[in-house]
């Protein structure tokens, strides 16, 4: 079997996409190299097992030709590209740490090495504090401003870490793996990925059993496993796709929920915990909960039998707490509120009722209103909106009045048709995603915008503005009747670009006024609002909306990670809108 995995072949693919595009390449070979390692990312099983079933052919998969197969084909047998070899010789490494600076894209990177002659992001550093980027033919001071402030971002390594939905896709391969060992009783993943943060570090995974030796060895057997980075009697860490190091803990039955536990974190929320356990006389660790010797200063070693481990409810019952959500384990408030039995009640996946934000193929989307609408069914929703781009975003073909009002009499006959043989499966609201002008305003009517059962307004264009103008159109746009909901309101993209400076508590402030919802952007880029401002946004009685944005059927499927976003805002279903019925949420939106 090939130890050459799909994450190895998608992270190729995006690299070689990324040097063709520097070279100036065919933007069509640029995008076909995008889109192949995009289908290779969201592929269940591995490339190696389609190649050698011979009643199929990698061919078969969307966006796959003979060229490309034939590059998959090499990489599976050599592990190695010859393209990229090539491609690398010929483009200088500093290409690729100015490439994620943001808003520097293959071609400014090029002409920075080109005509500076950079090695370095310091040497990049250094050139705009000397102002001789600026004076470079299509860069300018205001260019070099907004180059010199974003250097910090891409070389924070907290910008370098693996998106939570990333590490969920290798997350759930391990668990089915670790699964099929039959020394395995029971297995759980923990850290920060049990915990939903936006980004990942590395992945932990604990597990029940009495032959520690097995499990690590079956461990070191998974096909994506590149490497064992170092093993004792029963913690063992590799390496695994992505290159993410994967940390395994075995344990025996009695101790596997204080493992889970103490592995789950944050390690804020466990000192919180054992200092509670202490002034109780007790103190809990990996093994247990156990009795503190009773002799005070030296005396802080626990002895004698657990109270309890066996799982996580034992652990905190043995505190006198209930179980606390993993989302909520961040040393906050949470076991102020679980001591006084406030914790929130987390909305979950299954509470939400319909997905208010997507486009199709009339702008960015790569699927039909009717596959979108069929795909909606397939996941139970009972109501969507169709939210293609307004007529500013000319780069996705935005809809102007015309376009649009024949896209909403095709969903006025898509609804008569659903409900033909009587209550029909979903209902498909008229929506669009209108656009906050740079200037103000937004890119379409209101005597258009009032025939919409849903409008999500957003911000585009115009990022770099100051602050006051910034807040200033979204606040506008707030305050316009018309609008539902502010999408994505932040702009920030997590890994790539920052945050545009707003005064979000005006946002808030100005939403709760006016009674218009704000977005939870569920795209694992955006997870915008984040956290914080989700739970800022509650406090001030303003209700969320989590959608998924989705630009395919595929990505309706996102949802979730809206979801444990809004779960680690400590959202519960009524503080988020489309938990609702229809009825209910056209009630509460604003007349
Ligand atoms: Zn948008
Ligand atoms: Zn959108």
């Amino acid at each position: 079997m090939s130890r050459v995995t799909n994450a190895d072949i998608a992270t190729v693919f995006e690299h070689v996409a990324d040097l063709l595009e520097y070279e100036g390449d065919n933007v069509f070979r640029v995008r076909a190299y995008r889109s192949a390692a995009r289908t290779i990312g969201g592929l269940v099983e591995s490339l190696a097992s389609v190649r050698a079933d011979p009643a199929r052919s990698l061919t078969d998969l969307e966006g796959i030709g003979a060229d490309l197969a034939g590059k998959i084909g090499e990489l599976l047998d050599s592990g190695r590209l010859g393209l990229l070899a090539e491609l690398e010789k010929r483009v200088p490494p500093v290409a690729f740490e100015l490439m994620r600076v943001p808003g520097l894209g293959p071609k400014k990177a090029k002409a920075l090495v080109a005509e500076l002659g950079l090695t370095s992001l310091d040497g990049l550093e250094q050139a705009c504090r000397e102002g001789r980027v600026a004076t470079l033919k299509g860069f300018g001071a205001k260019t070099q401003a907004a180059i010199l402030g974003n250097i910090g971002f891409a070389k924070d390594p907290a910008h370098n870490r693996l998106l939570w939905n990333d590490a969920d896709a290798i997350m759930r391969g391990l668990l089915d793996w670790m699964r099929k060992c039959p020394e395995v009783r029971r297995v759980e993943g923990a850290g920060s990925w049990r915990r939903g943060r936006e980004t990942i570090g590395d992945l932990d995974l604990v597990v029940e059993s009495a032959e520690a030796d097995a499990v690590m060895d079956h461990l070191g057997s998974w096909p994506e496993t590149s490497a064992v980075l170092l093993r004792g009697d029963t913690k063992t860490s590799v390496r695994g796709p992505h290159d993410v190091q994967i940390d395994l803990r075995v344990v025996e039955g009695g101790s596997f929920g204080a493992a889970l536990q103490y592995f789950t974190g944050s390690k804020e929320h466990n000192v919180k915990l054992r200092s509670r356990a202490r002034e109780q006389g007790l103190s809990i660790n990996e093994y247990g909960v156990f009795p503190l010797a009773s002799t005070a200063g030296v005396g802080d070693l626990p002895r004698g039998r657990s109270r309890g481990g066996a799982d996580e409810k034992e652990v905190y019952g043995a505190v006198g707490l209930p179980w606390i959500p993993p989302e909520l384990r961040e040393g906050a408030d949470e076991i102020d509120l679980a001591e006084h039995s406030a914790l929130p009640e987390l909305v979950e996946i299954g509470d939400v009722r319909g997905d208010l934000h997507m486009h199709t193929t009339a702008t960015d989307g790569e699927d039909s209103l009717a596959d979108m609408v069929r795909a909606a069914i397939a996941r139970g929703l009972s109501y969507v909106a169709i939210t293609d781009h307004g007529q500013r975003v000319t780069m996705a073909r935005g809809l102007d009045r015309k376009r649009l009002l024949r896209q909403w009499a095709e969903i006025d006959r898509l609804n008569e048709s659903l409900a033909a043989d009587g209550p029909p499966p979903i209902v498909v609201l008229k929506g669009i995603e209108v656009d906050m002008l740079e200037k103000g305003g937004l890119d379409l009517p209101d005597d258009v915008l009032v025939q919409a059962d849903w409008v999500v307004a957003s911000l585009h264009y115009g990022q770099n503005q100051p602050r006051d103008r910034i807040t200033a159109r979204i606040v506008e746009a707030i305050e316009n009747p018309l609008v539902s909901v502010i999408g994505h309101p932040t702009g920030r993209l997590i890994n790539r670009r920052p945050a545009y400076d707003v005064d979000i508590e005006a946002v808030i402030e100005a939403a709760a006024r006016t009674g218009t919802f704000l977005e939870i952007n569920a795209n694992p880029w955006r997870l915008d609002l984040d956290d914080r401002h989700a739970a800022a946004a509650k406090r001030s009685g303003v209700k969320l909306v989590i959608s998924t944005d989705a630009h395919s059927t595929r990505g309706l499927d996102v949802m979730r990670c809206g979801v444990l976003q809004a779960r680690r805002a400590g959202l519960e279903a009524k503080d988020v809108a489309n938990t609702r019925t229809l009825p209910q949420l056209k009630k509460l939106l604003k007349k």
